[in-house]
């Protein structure tokens, strides 16, 4: 299954991962990507959406067209691991295992191309910046890379340092969930806090609205449609003896399904509004969108599943039983095309890869490589062959 591809894939990631770059700064990501590219004579389109980068293979036949997407994103910390391909830049480290998505994907555009002839159909291979921070999929849904060819199918995957290397984890449905962040503003008047009477306290009205959010989750949301409402900072007033006129709050709400979203946004609009008219001051809510869940299309999830069997066999298939509240931009391209994104095991304790994601001695066993290479090979050839 690829193994004669290890050390070349090593290579590669080890290469990405001792030159990390932050969202939207993945200059010399993209230019080794094209490189890479070239050399396997492989057309491709650079500066989508900034620094993304689209590759097209070109089957042999007509028929659908399939994307695999890799983020190609680092983290602003700093690597406190030893080893030899530590990263040369300082402050910023491949904590998330993204230099392992492009390793990966590189991979199993070698192997497409190379059997090209036999597939009936076209690859895009979508390089996408910034998954970590403002999130480059979107943008590049808007540049069109979903579009001509038109993407029929789309495959994702990221590594998991939860699953041992060796397995894959994935879910029918809903992954990851919704998340928007959103402001509060109150106002009222200000007036001397001896005389509060002559003013309208905001900092009275927000300790309401706090409260009463709460049964947004607890009142208005279907139990069995979970969501979060989290306000994380407040802010407001001047001085001990003034009556403040003006208290900004800003949080986050994270949903698993689209109609919780709708509910939590609907009805926390309105209790800001109502309670802060209640108490004659003025309340305004605005939310700002953010990414939308991954819902995993259950046809696709069942050839992962399949070509999992074969690849891995059934034993290494973990069936991951609840959705996270966590995020990932993958979702803009799942809510344009059908696909599925599923994870790929990189723990192993007998060699002391244990850390998770984002911590700063994160590292993944590398023989999940060659497994991410085949199954995404193989999902292709699922849809093409
Ligand atoms: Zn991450
Ligand atoms: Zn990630």
């Amino acid at each position: 299954m690829y193994e004669s591809m290890q050390d070349w894939l090593a290579l590669v990631r080890r290469d990405f991962h001792q030159y990390p770059e932050l969202g939207m700064n993945e200059k010399r990501t993209a230019m080794r990507i094209a490189e890479y590219l070239k050399e396997m004579n492989i057309e491709y389109i650079e500066g989508i959406a900034n620094t993304g980068i689209v590759g097209i293979i070109r089957g042999c036949q007509e028929g659908r067209t399939v994307a695999l997407r890799a983020d190609m994103d680092a983290l602003p910390i700093q690597e406190a691991s030893n080893a030899q391909y530590r990263s040369k830049i300082d402050g910023k480290m491949h904590a998330c295992g993204h230099d392992a998505h492009i390793a990966i994907q590189l991979g199993a555009a070698k192997v497409l191309n190379e059997i090209r002839a036999s597939l009936k159909g076209n690859i895009k291979l979508i390089f996408q910046p910034s998954e970590e921070t403002i999130g480059g999929a979107q943008p590049m849904v808007e540049a069109g890379v979903l579009e001509n060819p038109h993407v029929d199918v789309i495959f994702g995957l990221h590594v998991d340092s939860e699953l041992d290397v060796g397995s894959i984890g994935i879910k029918h449905g809903t992954i990851s969930a919704t998340s928007d962040s959103f402001s509060i503003i109150i106002e009222g008047t200000s007036a001397h806090g001896a005389y509060p009477h002559l003013g309208i306290d905001a900092v009275i009205a927000s300790a309401h609205i706090i409260t009463a959010l709460q049964t947004v989750i607890s009142r208005n949301t279907d139990p069995l449609n979970p969501a979060v409402l989290s306000i994380g900072k407040i802010q407001g007033g001047t001085a001990e003896n003034i009556i403040c006129d003006c208290v900004e709050m800003h949080g986050t709400i994270r949903a698993l399904h689209p109609k919780a979203r709708e509910v939590v946004l609907k009805n926390a609009a309105s209790i800001v509004e109502e309670t802060a008219r209640a108490l004659g001051s003025r309340g305004k809510f605005i939310s700002h969108k953010g990414y939308p869940a991954i819902i995993n299309d259950d046809i696709y999830v069942d050839i992962i599943k399949a070509n999992g069997k074969k690849l891995i066999g059934e034993e290494w298939i973990i069936n991951i039983e609840e959705a996270s509240l966590g995020v990932e931009d993958f979702s803009f391209f799942l809510e344009k095309t059908p696909g599925a994104y599923y994870f790929l095991g990189c723990r192993n304790e007998s060699k002391g890869i244990t850390y998770n994601l984002h911590q700063n001695l994160f590292d993944i066993d590398e023989s999940c490589l060659p497994i991410g290479v085949a199954m995404q090979v193989e999902n292709v050839r699922s849809i093409l062959g």
